[in-house]
């Protein structure tokens, strides 16, 4: 490991590391597996590793550090990123945090293969806090290897930076970085372990404290250091609610309630599935964190999880991540109880989500059908109708959505019109428009004269609405089988797909000329192949 100053990179990177200034630290020195108690985290070096190789990077997020465009060119900053290198000003440390996993409590979770490096203040005054993901074992590994394959790596990276483009509140990925090294993973969980190419992310995020941090005080009984990891999150990533006190707990709490809500909306509307969303992958910002087997709708199919581990009790589809977050806020509300021993204000905060998240999805949903706004005199009918008209037959949802921004009938018009006309636009979104029943085709076309009547209703040119509709209706998703072909060719040694991928996922809601084959349905070679349609958390 280096930490000289000697041929250092010249990033200008300037680091306040006031989690760990403010923070108690684990007296426990050495890199060895242990519960960590009395302690919000504990000091490690990353592990470095033989070859590490620049794959991929965003500029959006160098731009958020301040980093000199010139950097990607020094190999020394490379070497930073993949854990070979410590800069002067950095303090890195893993965090401890508990969780519950699948609906119950798991104990000491922690930081297994996240190192935090530090956090960077940029000239704005933002603070980020930069994490390497999968730079090797932590006390918190428990009884894994603390890395990372280049699959999921790939992933993640791409994930973070599809969700941040289409205006999905989550963390950020700087860079991927091949190792070099190999690791074993057994990918299906069935007793075959393979060697697979490993790789490093670095993650950025105003914060990475999960609902985990405060319940792992909690469970121990730590009172005091629960209120000292709140006070401490309240000031830093709170400031606006003032200082920490009862009240000041139960509007931070609130808050939580009202993001996490929208988190969810916004998952909803483009048709991400989360996979395992346990309570320590749950961000105190209602970020989405923790990429791991989550997967994008492709046929609007509610039960969908694209988690094979979560595959018999379907815990985490589609469908049930509104009410999943709330029970994660549950949780929440049971850990930091004791700063407030008032249960009544958490429980109305809690019963706030479900009110924030109904009216946020039914303006969300009005958005996408290019309405004015939501009517409760009427609308809730029509959109019932709609998603259950979409599970009729294999519909690919991002399509659906996008070609009913182009489909403008008038009510007068429709009634002239042949069926086949009416649904011909739609056409491109069914995976089999051949066996399209009667009794779909009839429905759905009874929809649009509805539909039809209440476009007519806000009296919105078409084009109008048509661009308001493009603007919450991504032409462009990462859907599961274009991230599977930047990682087949990556796995090959060539990384340019990942890039020219990320490059598309820029400019989610733009028509692209020439990228069209970013858009289209999932081919049928991907309907069953892993990493498309199911994913494990072998990763
Ligand atoms: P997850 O649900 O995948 O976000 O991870 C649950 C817990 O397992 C967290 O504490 C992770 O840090 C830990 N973990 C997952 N994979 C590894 C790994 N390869 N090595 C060490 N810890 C890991
Ligand atoms: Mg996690």
């Amino acid at each position: 490991m280096q930490t000289t100053s000697e041929n250092a990179p010249q990033t200008a990177l300037r680091f306040d590391n006031r989690f760990t200034r403010e923070l108690p630290a684990d007296p426990t020195p050495g890199n060895f597996r242990r519960q960590v108690t009395g302690a919000c985290y504990s000091r490690v070096e990353p592990t470095p590793v033989a070859a590490p190789r620049l794959l991929a990077y965003s500029r959006e997020v160098a731009e958020l550090l301040d980093l000199h465009p010139r950097v990607w060119e020094d190999h020394a900053f490379t070497e930073v990123l993949a854990g070979n290198r410590v800069l002067s000003g950095m303090d890195p440390h893993a965090t401890c945090y508990g969780g519950h996993q699948f609906g119950n409590w798991a104990g000491q979770l922690g930081d297994g293969r996240a190192i935090n490096l530090g956090d960077v203040v940029n000239e704005r005054g933002d603070r980020w806090t930069l994490q390497l993901k999968g730079a090797g074992p932590t006390p918190y590994s428990r009884t894994a290897d603390g890395l990372a394959v280049l699959r999921s790596s790939v992933r993640e990276f791409l994930c973070s930076e599809a969700m941040h483009h289409l205006g999905v509140p989550t963390t950020r990925a700087l860079s991927l970085v091949g190792t070099g090294e190999q690791v074993l993973r057994d990918m299906f969980y069935d007793g075959h372990p393979k060697p697979e190419p490993g790789a490093v992310v670095c993650r950025v995020a105003q914060s990475f404290t999960r609902f985990g941090h405060f319940e792992i005080f909690a469970a121990r009984g730590d009172t005091a250091l629960l209120r000292r990891f709140a006070e401490y999150t309240l000031r830093t990533d709170f400031p606006h609610l003032g200082e920490p006190s009862r009240d000041t707990f139960i509007a931070w709490f609130e808050e939580v309630c009202r993001t996490t809500a929208r988190m969810i909306v916004h998952w909803t509307r483009v048709g991400f599935v989360h996979g395992v969303m346990n309570t320590d992958n749950m961000s105190i910002l209602g970020q989405t964190i923790d990429y791991g087997p989550y997967g994008w709708l492709e046929d609007y199919d509610p039960d969908w999880t694209p988690n094979t581990t979560d595959a018999a009790g379907r815990r985490y589809r589609f469908a049930n991540q509104p009410g999943i977050a709330q029970w994660n806020l549950v949780q929440l509300a049971n850990a930091i109880y004791p700063l407030i021993e008032q249960a009544e204000p958490l429980q109305a905060a809690v019963t706030g989500y479900a009110e924030t998240y109904l009216q946020e999805w039914r303006d969300m949903m009005a958005g996408r059908l290019g309405f004015d706004s939501y009517r409760s005199d009427g609308d809730e009918a029509l959109i019932d109708e709609l998603l259950e008209i979409l599970q009729l037959t294999e519909t690919d949802m991002t399509i659906f959505f996008r070609r009913l921004g182009e489909w403008h009938v008038r009510p007068a018009e429709a009634a002239t019109l042949d069926d086949n006309a009416l649904l011909d636009p739609l056409m491109p979104a069914y995976y089999t428009p051949e066996s399209l029943s009667e009794d779909t085709r009839s429905r759905t076309v009874k929809w649009l004269h509805g539909y039809a009547q209440r476009c007519a209703q806000d009296g919105l040119a078409p084009a109008d609405r048509r661009e308001k509709m493009h603007t919450v209706n991504p032409r462009y998703v990462l859907r599961n089988y274009l991230a599977q072909l930047a990682i087949d060719e990556a796995e090959n040694g060539n990384d340019d797909g990942i890039s020219e991928l990320l490059e598309v996922l820029r400019h989610p809601y733009d028509d692209q000329p020439g990228k069209e084959a970013y858009a289209a349905k999932r081919p049928d070679w991907a309907r069953h192949r892993p990493g498309c349609s199911m994913l494990s958390c072998s990763s």
